[in-house]
């Protein structure tokens, strides 16, 4: 993360009215690489915000020809779900709110051990403002039901939390823009860090990239174990995907990682995947 970065965020979260940032979770990095897995169990500590340090001149650096997805890494200091909602407010920060009939926030269980992260609300979801609630809510909701039923798991729907990288319907459900990705995913890399869950799914590419920041598509990452900073997460298929009717082989392959996920998500016995 470069110094200008660094203060832009400090300057964001002022704007908030947030006074004391987590250091547990400032990573360093550079822009643009993906984002390292913290050494375990750090010490919590926290650093007030100073007044914002005058922007520097500005220096004509091209622009790196690059579509890749860096998400903030600062969290407040005692984060809750129902703070960041009131931060992000009558949002107007990304083109997104232009269109939009709803900010659509996330559902489910504060302290849920599985976090599902979507793509973007639907036509549905913005009218209702709650995330996955149209045909391929409906189909989310079975497979994590039935997978669960089918194994005898304990786990339903509702113990989960459920949300996506952008809060706002883009137009023609078309894919989030990376600029609309990282505004928004503020406040998704806020919502993960204050329910601290096991472990995370995330549905589809988009998510995927927003998270992993990896070039790799669905087929290849799904299955496999990836890390979000130090919290196990698994990369499935989007239920919408597993709508279309050709899908048949990809609905087998995402039950699969459901089950790989359920089963490490309710074992007790079990800190780490593998
Ligand atoms: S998509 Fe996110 S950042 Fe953009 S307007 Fe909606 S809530 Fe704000």
């Amino acid at each position: 993360m470069t110094a200008e970065q660094v203060r832009q965020y400090l300057e964001y979260y002022k704007d908030l009215g947030i006074t004391h940032l987590n250091l547990s979770s400032m990573p360093v990095f550079t822009a643009g690489a993906p984002a390292p897995v913290p050494s375990p169990a750090p010490v919590p500590s926290s650093v007030p915000i100073p007044a914002a340090a005058p922007a520097p001149k500005a220096i004509s650096t091209p622009k790196a020809p690059t579509m890749e997805i860096v998400l903030p890494t600062l969290a407040p200091v005692g984060d809750t779900l129902a703070k960041i909602r009131e931060d992000i407010g009558d949002c107007k920060r990304c083109g997104l709110c232009k269109t939009r009939k709803s900010i659509v926030y996330g559902s489910g269980d504060e302290r849920a051990r599985l976090v599902f992260v979507g793509e973007g609300p639907g036509a549905d979801e913005d009218e209702q403002g709650f995330p996955f609630v149209g045909r391929a809510g409906q189909l989310l909701t079975q497979m994590i039901d039935g997978t669960a039923a089918k194994d005898s798991l304990p786990l339903r729907r509702e113990d989960c939390y459920i949300c996506n990288v952008v809060k706002c319907r883009p137009p023609e459900n078309r894919t989030p823009l990376p600029d609309e990705m990282e505004i928004c995913g503020q406040f998704l890399f806020r919502q993960l860090m204050a329910i601290q869950p096991k472990a995370i799914c995330a549905l589809g590419a988009t998510a995927a990239k927003a998270l992993l920041n990896s070039k790799e598509g669905v087929t290849k990452m799904r299955g496999n174990w990836q890390r979000w900073h130090g919290i196990p997460l698994m990369v499935t298929y989007h239920p919408s995907y597993l709508l279309r009717a050709y899908n048949v082989e990809a609905k087998k392959e995402a039950w699969t990682d459901l089950r790989k996920l359920f089963h490490f998500v309710l074992d007790d016995t079990k800190v780490d995947p593998e």
